[in-house]
């Protein structure tokens, strides 16, 4: 195979990180240039403050919750870790989704508290039906932390987490919501959700990578996972990341102002996707609300590390369905919730965001059709052989 090296890149995936935005580059820059810690009182010192928390009513801004919610962590990890590690406070039991993050699934487990997987349908989403039913048999001592994020990272599956969430306050429980992919994709207002807490992560709406915020309602109780210096309110030690807060807020507030151009991105998405279809591929969560910039396919006999490296080699940068951190590619553990394990090994996810173009998901298109016509003429001449 011949790396086509004159042809142009195309970056779809927005969703593991996405490319940042000028207006966090800038103000990062401004904010690194005047470094000064947030809790001293001269001036400088003053100066780093106010843009923490003009970074904090910005970050509100995002999910419509007042300011002082905002509780600055090192990204989406930390934010989903710290609300699973508060459960332990007062709950007595967690129910997380089935096709949840493993941030959210890594430290439910780790919360000490008793874990009951919440089922997904072949669209990916979350049962209400056995929601109802589990917490409907209930016993009215027992408190319930139910985790349910807005939006799948490898599908794209919005959830319906307003209606969890009357279900879960119905049993005198606490709704949290990993809305990492979700913020800065579609509009998100955490009153009307109805949930008691929210993570999101800066790198994945154009901002820098290693700062997220959980956002938090009134009277929830939060437990440390770090104790110094009190920053934070008491709830997250550590001298804040004052030029990544800055990057942050530029980020979510250009993120806001751009939501409407999500309506052509889903076009252009869907498009691509048509022509997948035709050539055999199957839509991961078709008939689901999805995500506007998220694409997961599947190809029956199409190895999904061999889809990513076709593609790579002509310039196109997509994801398999799940990458682990040390790059090698797993079977989806997403797809195997939805009762798709055939297809767990086989899918793939392209995700744009505010850099991509209709010529970008056009050309995603075009080189998935020729990958994939080679690879199944070399599979049907080994039949042969
Ligand atoms: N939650 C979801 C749904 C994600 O997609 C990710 C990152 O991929 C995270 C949490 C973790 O966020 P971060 O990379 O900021 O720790």
């Amino acid at each position: 195979m011949v790396t086509n090296a004159s042809a142009p890149t195309v970056y779809l995936d927005h969703n593991a990180t996405s490319r940042l935005r000028p207006e966090a580059m800038a103000a990062m820059m401004s904010a690194l240039g005047q470094a000064a810690n947030p809790s001293s009182v001269h001036a400088a010192g003053r100066r780093a403050r106010a843009t923490v928390e003009d970074g904090r009513a910005a970050v509100a801004a995002l999910v419509a919750a007042p300011a002082p919610h905002v509780i600055f962590t090192s990204g989406g990890t930390e934010a989903n870790a710290l609300a699973l590690a508060s459960a332990a406070r007062w709950a007595s039991r967690v129910i997380v989704g089935a096709t949840e993050h493993e941030a959210v699934a890594a430290n439910a487990a780790a919360s000490g508290l008793p874990v009951e997987i919440w089922p997904v349908d072949a669209n990916g989403v979350a049962d209400l039906d056995w929601l109802q039913a589990r917490l409907g048999g209930w016993e009215a001592a027992e408190r319930p932390f139910v985790a349910l994020m807005l939006a799948n990272n490898e599908t794209g599956v919005i959830q319906p987490v307003a209606e969890a969430a009357a279900i879960v306050r119905g049993a005198n429980g606490r709704l949290h919501v990993d809305a990492v992919q979700a913020a800065g994709k579609i509009e998100i207002d955490m009153t009307a959700l109805g949930a008691d807490s929210v993570a999101l992560s800066a790198h994945k709406l154009g901002g820098p990578q290693g700062v997220g915020a959980l956002v938090g309602a009134d009277g929830i109780q939060l437990r440390p996972l770090l104790r110094g210096g009190g920053q934070e309110r008491g709830l997250r030690a550590g001298t804040e990341n004052v030029a990544g807060i800055a990057g942050f807020a530029a980020a979510a507030q250009a993120a806001e102002r751009d939501l409407d151009s999500y309506q052509a991105q889903a076009v252009w998405r869907d498009q691509a996707a048509e022509r997948l279809v035709a050539m055999g591929a199957i839509v991961v969560g078709e008939a689901a609300p999805r995500l506007p910039n998220t694409l997961c396919v599947a190809a029956p006999e199409f190895s999904a590390q061999l889809q990513v490296m076709g593609l790579d080699l002509e310039g196109v940068m997509i994801s398999a369905g799940a990458a682990c951190s040390s790059g090698r590619v797993k079977p989806s553990g997403v797809l195997t919730a939805m009762g798709l394990s055939d297809l767990a090994g086989c899918a793939i996810r392209a995700s744009g965001g505010w850099t991509t173009t209709e010529q970008d998901w056009n050309r995603f298109a075009d080189v998935w059709c020729a990958v994939y016509g080679r690879h199944m003429t070399r599979a049907r001449m080994k039949e042969f052989a």
